[in-house]
């Protein structure tokens, strides 16, 4: 994982998130919460069949119906070199109308929990860009608001941006870089 970039608690990254070393990855999952491609069929891959366990047992304890967009749920990372999963389901873009503060949603109630946690190293996929289509330059204007709202209340946590393409890292810096310092 290459660091591209880093202003305050923020850093901008390329690579692959399943080796983010740290307290918790987030992962876009789906409502089901039980895998599916992408960035989440990537994580329990290298997480392995004990997170989907622990998937299916949060199904049946807390989100029979399914995870909400915009909600959050914790597992442990497992196999991976991240201690926890952090699982958000970001909003499906054509599908919603209120996208952009369900995908805000995703990255506050995300930060929130790992600061309840005292979490302080956690690092983000791009939400909702991939098959969920939401345009990446704009997700990072979404994005970047709700880190810079939202991280003064927990000081001490180190957010990551993880981008699977440089393309989309230059994106993302693009759409902030211009912002004040
Ligand atoms: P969504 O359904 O929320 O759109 P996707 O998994 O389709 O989620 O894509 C979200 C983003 O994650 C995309 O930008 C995709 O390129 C990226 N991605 C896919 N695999 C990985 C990975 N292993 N690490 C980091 N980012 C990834």
């Amino acid at each position: 994982m290459q660091t591209l970039w880093t202003q305050g608690q923020i850093s901008v990254a390329v690579g692959d998130i399943t080796r983010f070393e740290g307290d918790a990855i987030v992962n876009a999952a789906n409502r089901t919460l039980l895998g599916g491609g992408g960035v989440d069929g990537a994580i329990h891959r290298a997480a392995g069949r004990d997170l989907l366990a622990a998937c299916r047992h949060l199904r049946e304890s807390e989100w029979p119906d399914g995870l909400p967009v915009g909600e959050v749920a914790l597992t442990a990372g497992f196999a991976l070199p991240a201690r926890h999963v952090i699982h958000t389901v970001g909003p499906v873009y054509a599908k919603s109308e209120d996208r952009a503060d369900q995908l805000a949603s995703c990255y506050r109630k995300s930060l929130e929990l790992a600061g309840g946690h005292g979490f302080e190293r956690i690092a983000f996929p791009a939400i909702s860009t991939g098959v969920y289509g939401y345009p990446p330059a704009d997700a990072a204007q979404v994005v970047w608001q709700t880190l810079t709202e939202t991280l003064p209340a927990w000081p001490k946590l180190e957010v990551t941006l993880v981008f699977f393409s440089r393309t989309d890292a230059d994106t993302f810096l693009g759409e902030v870089r211009p912002l004040p310092e």
